[in-house]
């Protein structure tokens, strides 16, 4: 296994997997396996729908407070099962309510997540790989190179733990964003089935259309995701309007031409009728300048499309910086004059680092001095 800078093996070693007994992570069954599980254990049917419901509704913690289940089905659940993957390796919040989270997994290695408070909503950005393997040099996780990918549980586990941290505040989840380390469509059949657990309606029940998966054009992801036959919401990296451009900032993403990303998307358009949100990282003197904007509009002209254009965050410390802000409204306008639909999204949490998919920056390196000095 390879070993994420700067966190060392074993060091945020499983509670849960001590003195060598392996238990599994319950959040990554579905309802239906949880039921077979439940089955060749001998229990009835209707089990499935108590444990489901202590596990996803009533956020449980521990098999223990499950008081309708018989103790010696507590017992054994506990000895089989670990309700929770996560170490909380550090917190950092900031006076808007964003938060964000360091969590260590059972081997060792670590992920992201963020909450983002803005008035009704309660938005948790999700990581779905340790690390990432597609490297944007813009992108902080990008430096990383890949890990591995995180399993359904340990996916759908980042929004329960949130939802955990809500629930004792008598608030709950209204968002997910998959926006956090990793690119989603290169763990597709984790990223999707953590998303059906969250939107079982026996459970969690977190509605298809709060949900949104970011992607930087995995080709087969999106035409796979089309067929879902769900309501889950997509958004696009594009970042540029041209192969060439898009080739410097986007290394893995020339196997797939922008040709072909459009075409996946108009299939996704039309299976589903959802609007397709497209992402647009501002790096001044690379992207930035009116031509990309008219570019960018023509390349998405009469399309169901949305723009979200999001300035360089600084605080990753890689070598780009924001356009000023007169040249991010004049971009913001060109696009309007071509009749684009277009936001500029600030991101939430940049004082703590936090900025939805600029994950992993200076929190690890906090966290390294802090465990170096102990
Ligand atoms: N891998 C997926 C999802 C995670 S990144 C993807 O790339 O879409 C989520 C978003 O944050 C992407 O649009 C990404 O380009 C953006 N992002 C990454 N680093 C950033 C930075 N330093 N400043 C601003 N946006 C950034
Ligand atoms: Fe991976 Fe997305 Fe970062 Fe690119 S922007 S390196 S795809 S997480």
């Amino acid at each position: 296994m390879v070993c994420v800078p700067p966190f060392p093996c074993n060091f945020a070693a499983g509670r849960d997997n001590f003195r060598g007994m392996e238990k599994r992570l319950l959040l990554d069954l579905s309802y239906e396996e949880l039921a077979v599980e439940l089955a060749a254990l001998g229990e009835p049917r209707y089990r499935a729908s108590q444990v489901w419901n202590w596990v996803w509704k009533k956020f449980a913690t521990d098999f223990s407070a499950m008081t309708n289940l018989p103790a010696a089905l507590r017992a054994e659940l506990a000895r089989r099962f670990s309700l929770d993957p996560f170490t909380v390796l550090a917190r950092e919040g900031d006076e808007e309510g964003t938060e964000k989270v360091l969590l260590g997994l059972s081997d060792g290695t670590s992920i992201e997540a963020v909450l983002i408070r803005e008035e009704n909503r309660r938005t948790v950005c999700i990581s779905t790989q340790v690390g990432c393997p597609v490297g944007c040099p813009f992108c902080a996780t990008g430096q990383m190179g890949f890990v591995r990918n995180l399993s359904a549980g340990e996916i759908a586990g980042q929004v329960l733990y949130f939802a955990r941290l809500l629930h004792a505040q008598k608030e709950q989840v209204t968002n997910v964003v998959v926006m956090g380390m990793g690119e989603p469509f290169l763990n597709y059949e984790a990223t999707l089935k953590a998303m059906h657990i969250l939107n079982d309606p026996r459970g969690f029940n977190l509605g298809a259309r709060r949900m949104t998966v970011s992607t930087i054009g995995i080709v087969p992801g999106i035409l796979r995701f089309a067929q879902e036959g769900r309501q889950y919401n997509l958004a696009i990296s594009l970042h540029a309007p041209d192969d060439e451009l898009r080739a410097k900032l986007v290394p893995l993403g020339e196997r797939w031409p922008i040709s072909e990303i459009m075409a996946a998307v108009d299939a996704y358009i039309l299976a589903t009728g959802r609007r397709v949100t497209f992402e647009y990282v501002l790096l001044r003197g690379v992207n930035d300048h009116l031509r990309h904007a008219r570019a960018l509009a023509f390349l998405l002209r009469g399309k169901l499309v949305h723009v979200n254009l999001i300035p360089f965050n600084p605080a990753s410390g890689l070598p780009f910086s924001p356009p000023d802000e007169g040249q991010i409204e004049l971009f913001r306008r060109e696009l309007l004059a071509h009749g684009m639909d277009v936001t500029v999204r600030r991101s939430r949490g940049i004082k703590i680092q936090a900025g939805c998919g600029q994950l992993r920056s200076r929190f690890g390196q906090d966290f390294q001095a802090v465990t170096r000095a102990e």
